[in-house]
């Protein structure tokens, strides 16, 4: 196998792209737990919240008081999404760490989800990206449907390309690339990521994977072969997409993280604390979620189980 980067940094979605699905309401002082117990486990980036219109994600309309009442743990970067200008200027006064820009790459998605084309997107987001600067807080280029769109399929290079370009032109070095649908396969992912890995070197990417179809942990090792150093995850795979039927969460953070450090690649997260947060969800959401480390424990905590003949298993 290819040399795969000895360390990966995880961005924690969990508080955004998985509460922001759920209708059952989540109280606020909740929502700051949770993060505060994410922050604890190391994970060194958390998306805490977004800064949309309250009534387009009513779970989220507590954004404010979210950034008020967590604990901000030396090291760790608390971010926030914005979608526009507001979003912006509200993030800022609630100090959050670092701002994620979101557009579409492709056009249908861009209508059906901000009612604008992927290059009025890019225009509104202009003097957004100049309020960060003169801030001094740093901000993330989203590509949600980068790597498949539920209405046109998976978006040519050349388009990604396209988008790069225009954020790299607004002065973004760090690019955050999503298969937002679920969409997406490891040939796909090592092809796209490749392209724009060695058009754009000097750029950071991120990849923000959704597991509707069980291809996301591939599509990280895929990823890793061509130096992709930065995931998304949510905690417990909450999440989903109200545009794609049937779209599942995030990749599962604890399962990604349990992947990556089998291969010997160091994330600096505590596992088990985090498989610990992964075990309150249900209660906290009022469904099961996806964990496939909740449901079986880390591959080692199996060895020692059975050394210690306490797993009386009988099939091969
Ligand atoms: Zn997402």
């Amino acid at each position: 196998m290819q040399a795969l980067p000895k360390r990966v940094e995880v961005v924690e979605m969990g508080p955004r792209d998985g509460f922001q699905m759920e209708h059952r309401w989540i109280p606020t002082e909740v929502k700051i737990e949770v993060v505060n117990a994410l922050a604890r486990t190391g994970l060194p980036i958390i998306q805490v919240t977004s800064f949309v219109h309250p009534k387009a994600v009513p779970q989220l309309r507590d954004a404010e008081q979210v950034m008020a009442g967590i604990e901000r743990l030396p090291g760790v970067i608390y971010e926030a999404l914005v979608p526009n200008m507001r979003g912006a200027e509200r993030a800022i006064a609630a100090r959050a760490d670092k701002v994620n820009l979101m557009l579409s790459v492709t056009d249908s998605h861009s209508l059906a989800n901000a009612n604008r084309t992927t290059d009025q997107a890019l225009r509104e987001l202009e003097p957004v990206v100049r309020l960060c600067q003169d801030r001094g807080v740093p901000a993330t280029g989203g590509m949600a449907t980068a790597l498949g769109c539920p209405f046109e399929g998976f978006p040519p290079a050349e388009r990604l390309i396209w988008v790069v370009e225009r954020y790299v032109g607004l002065g973004l070095g760090e690019i955050g690339v999503a298969d937002t649908a679920g969409m997406a396969n490891p040939v796909l992912v090592h092809d796209r990521l490749s392209r724009l890995r060695d058009r754009f070197p000097d750029v950071h990417f991120s990849l923000h994977l959704h597991d509707t179809r069980r291809m996301a942990t591939a599509n990280v090792l895929a990823a890793l072969q061509v130096g992709i150093d930065r995931f998304d995850g949510a905690v417990g795979g909450l999440g989903g997409c109200p545009y794609a039927p049937g779209a599942t969460g995030n990749i599962t953070t604890e399962d990604m993280v349990h992947m990556l450090h089998e291969m010997g690649i160091e994330t600096g997260v505590d596992l088990d604390a985090l498989i610990a947060i992964a075990r309150r969800l249900p209660e906290i959401v009022g469904h099961p979620v996806e964990s496939c480390l909740v449901r079986a424990g880390k591959s080692r905590d199996v060895i020692g189980r059975r050394k210690q003949g306490q797993d009386k298993v009988g099939a091969a």
